[in-house]
């Protein structure tokens, strides 16, 4: 059976004492995980080493950077490497999510380097892909997104790609309060599966977690988790509330 994943992104929100004590609540919480679901916190980089201690002794609890550089080494200031996190045990690492793509105009190229540089590091990548409004205005959201995954993830080995998970966020439900439809969640996926078996085969298609993002709730996540190709959830504003978090985590198949 394929993960099913409850991966929080904590963005650039919270003190270092508010971070480690809403980790602390949530490994408190008395959440039974079967060995097919996994807890994830993406939390800022200064926060990492705090949560990686928090959690690792919590049975399939994990924790993620929300971005790391294309580049090995090297003069440039400021930028966080795979290896670096890699050297703090860090399993998991967003790349291209909509913020950094939109803000720090992140390229389909681009992200594809980071994805590399993840897997060859032994991080796996969490890759975002999904659409503006506009283009699901124009009923173009299948193509753009397959587009999107051709050009990050595709050049990539059987072997590889099964090291990869994708968040599919659609830009327009992203800390919108506006969540797509079940119905709409679970036909991106089905068609993100689709386009996997096409390139990959049946066998490593079925076997690639995909995450919705975009206003999950505890009050809705149930529901969307529940379609047969949504595989858990990436979470943003509701990650920061501990409650809610734990109810979303409990929602997991
Ligand atoms: C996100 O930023 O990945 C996200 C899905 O945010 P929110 O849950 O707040 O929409």
């Amino acid at each position: 059976m394929r993960k099913q994943i409850a991966a929080a992104n904590w963005k650039m929100n919270l003190t270092y004492q508010q971070g480690a004590g809403l980790l602390q609540e949530m490994v408190s919480a008395n959440i039974t995980l079967n060995e097919n679901q996994s807890a994830v916190f993406a939390v800022p980089f200064p926060y990492l080493e705090m949560a990686f201690d928090t959690v690792q002794h919590k049975k399939n609890y994990f924790i993620a950077a929300q971005n790391c550089s294309d580049k090995k080494s090297g003069a440039f200031t400021g930028e966080i490497s795979a290896e670096m996190l890699k050297s703090l045990n860090i399993p998991f690492c967003l790349v291209g999510h909509s913020e950094r793509r939109e803000y720090f105009a992140e390229s389909n190229a681009v992200l594809a380097e980071k994805v590399n540089i993840c897997i060859r590091n032994g991080i796996t990548p969490i890759f975002c892909c999904g659409e503006a409004l506009q283009i699901r205005e124009e009923n173009t959201q299948n193509t753009f997104v397959e587009q999107q995954l051709k050009e990050s993830i595709f050049h990539l080995s059987g072997e590889h790609v099964l090291k990869i998970i994708i968040a599919y966020e659609p830009i327009w439900a992203i800390g919108t309060g506006k969540t797509a439809s079940t119905a709409q969640a679970q036909e991106m996926h089905a068609h993100i599966r689709y386009v996997l078996k096409n390139y990959f085969g049946e066998s490593i298609s079925n076997q690639i977690s995909i995450l919705y993002g975009g206003s999950v709730k505890a009050a809705n996540a149930r529901e969307i988790f529940g379609s047969p190709d949504v595989d858990g959830g990436l979470v943003g504003g509701a990650s920061l509330i501990a409650s809610d978090f734990i109810e979303i985590i409990r929602a997991l198949k």
